[in-house]
This record gives C-alpha cells, structure tokens and sequence, in this order.
C-alpha cells in the first residue's frame, strides 16, 4: 500500500474491515487537533504516551486523568485513541478482532533491544487471553533497512541483550557503522511470540526517502511526528 500525496493518513485495508475500529497512520500535515475536528470521531478520548525508548506497557483499565510514561498502550475499553508519535521509528498498531483488545507501540531501536513488542503480545495474551496467532498488526511508515545507519553501540546493545544481531549488515561504505533493519527485527520478536507473518501487514515506505513523512535522520528537530492511532468505537 502507498501514502497518497495530499492524503493525511494511510490505513491497512485488512484492519479496515474491521466494524468496530479506526485506525491509520498520520502523514506530516495530520496534527492531533485534526481528531477533535473530526465529528464522527467526537466520542473518542486521546491517549497519547509521554514515550521514553523504554519497555513500559501502560495497560488501560480506566480512563487515565493524566498522560502516562511508557512506550505501549493496551486497553479493551472503547472511544479511547491510543496514539504514537514517530519520526523514523517504528509505530506498531495491534487489534485482537474476537476479544475486542488494541495496542499501541513505539519501536525505536532502544525499545527494539528490550524487546517492547514481544512484551506486548505477552501482555495482552497474559492480562487479556488474547491468542497470538489470531492477533492482526499494522506496522507503520519507518526508516527503511537500506537507511538506517546505526554505530556500534546499536549493535553491542542487542548482543549485551542477548537478541540475533542477524537485522545488522555492515555498511557497504562506512567503517564500523551497521545498516540496521528496524522492521525486520520487530517482526521476528512477534512471531517469537507465536503471531502469524500472513496477520502483519506493513506500509512498506521508508520515512528518510519519502518527504510526506517526518524524519528526524533527515529533519532534525524540524521533523515534526507521525501520529499513528488505533481506537474502538463499542
Ligand atoms: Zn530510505
């Protein structure tokens, strides 16, 4: 699938289908105020993360007063939106369609090395008897493999973690600097977990090459951020 030029948000046509849910993953011009602007979407409170590259899992029982610390979401409740904000990194978006459970994950390489995806698949299955093999996820726009440039302390930190350093190529120009696959690595940390390959579905764009996207490798701080949502509506 492909992000129109013009188009503010790109969706997973699979997930789609799916009566109870919205989701999509927002392009640079796509701002939280744009939610609240929307009427049909009115109903919905913003869950956004004060995200920190860590492994932490806010499981959302009741509806949080204030903005919580972590880098997932996981709620069973309806009308809320856990969003996700990247520029490079990789936005994950999860929905159990038979139990009626969503989640919401923050990949950069840091969360990647302590294994926040797994956790979360283990999460839902452990605190909502989510089966993995049934679960679908949406893997949004991120730095493509042929990219993203990582040093060697990126490649040390997965050792020390003791995860396959197979998502690492040498740099065909640079010394010491590893072409890393961000993608490649998150998707093997689910299907650890027991999530079918032919249930991911990925927007295949790379944020570095394609302007419509922020990216910080490319912007610095004037990146802006890709908001990814996922919310249900009963
Ligand atoms: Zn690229």
């Amino acid at each position: 699938m492909s992000v129109k030029s013009g188009s503010l948000y790109s969706t997973i046509p699979r997930l789609e289908r799916i009566p109870f849910l919205i989701h999509g993953f927002g392009a640079r011009l796509w701002k939280e105020d744009d939610y609240k602007n929307r009427p049909e979407w009115k109903d919905f409170k913003l869950v956004l993360l004060n995200q920190i590259h860590s492994n932490i899992i806010q499981v959302i029982d009741n509806v949080p007063e204030e903005k919580l610390k972590g880098d997932a979401a996981i709620t069973g409740l309806p009308f809320l939106l856990l969003i996700i904000k990247t520029a490079d990194c990789l936005p994950a978006l999860i929905v159990d369609e038979p139990q009626k459970v969503i989640a919401a994950v923050h990949c950069g390489w840091r969360g990647t090395s302590k294994r926040v995806i797994k956790k979360v698949i283990q999460n839902m299955k452990n605190h909502y008897g989510s089966d993995p093999a049934l679960l679908l996820v949406a893997l949004g726009p991120c730095i493509g493999r042929e990219c993203y440039e990582v040093g060697e302390d990126v490649y040390k930190s997965f050792k020390q973690e003791g995860l396959s350093t197979e998502f690492f190529r040498n740099h065909p120009l640079r010394r010491q600097k590893y072409l890393f696959d961000l993608k490649g690595a998150n998707l093997s940390q689910m299907v650890s977990e027991g999530v079918e390959e032919k249930n991911i579905f990925s927007v295949e764009i790379c944020t570095h090459c394609h302007e419509s996207l922020p990216s910080f490798r490319r912007d610095k701080d004037k990146a802006g951020r890709t908001l990814s949502f996922i919310g249900m509506s009963s």
